[in-house]
């Protein structure tokens, strides 16, 4: 099955100039959501991942289903103010400002093998300020897997000269 069908991209959107690439078709089509999840459990499954880190709100979406179908945890990277106990924090740059992500200090433990999953890699800089996130908790990542590559943006050159391992499932 071609997964690249089912991701449409949407012109001049969220703002002129600008591609979007959105995924809600490939979840409205079982069979497709299935198929991604399958080929994300198929090269994950004897890695010994203990976590799944997902980044909100689309790597949520990946990430829990991939977490269950291996039955290990699920670890929720938010945008700030969301979550209610100690948190551990890591602000980035947007290309307007910038973000900050959060997640729960006490859901990982330095002998975890952490996946991060997102639904898109465009510049990098959402994943590498998890990764840094990660690198406080001295945490071991064992990949960063996406469903989409942008390779006209420069995440995917980022994270090979962070020497960040990374697996995408189609680029456009
Ligand atoms: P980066 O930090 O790599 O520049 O951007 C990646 C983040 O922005 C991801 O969390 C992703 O959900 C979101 N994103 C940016 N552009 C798109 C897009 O065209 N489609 C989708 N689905 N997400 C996007």
């Amino acid at each position: 099955m071609q997964i690249e069908t089912y991701i449409h991209a949407i012109p001049d959107y969220p703002k002129p100039g600008i591609v979007f690439r959105d995924i809600t078709p490939l979840l409205a089509n079982g069979d497709a959501f299935r198929e991604t999840i399958n080929t994300f459990l198929a090269r994950y499954k004897d890695q010994g991942i203990t976590k799944i880190v997902g980044i909100e709100a689309r790597g949520f979406i990946f990430a829990t289903a991939l977490a269950y179908a291996m039955g290990v945890g699920f670890v929720p990277l938010r945008k700030p103010g969301k979550l209610p106990r100690e948190t551990v924090s890591q602000r980035y740059a947007l290309e307007y400002g910038e973000d900050q992500l959060e997640l729960h200090a006490e859901d990982l433990t330095a002998d975890d093998n952490v996946l991060i999953m997102d639904d898109l890699l465009a510049t990098g800089g959402t994943v590498l300020a998890a990764v840094e996130m990660l690198n406080k908790l001295n945490v071991t990542i064992a990949e960063c897997a996406f469903v989409i590559q942008l390779n006209e943006l420069p995440g995917a050159k980022r994270l090979k000269q962070a020497n960040i391992p990374y697996y995408t499932l189609c680029s456009f």
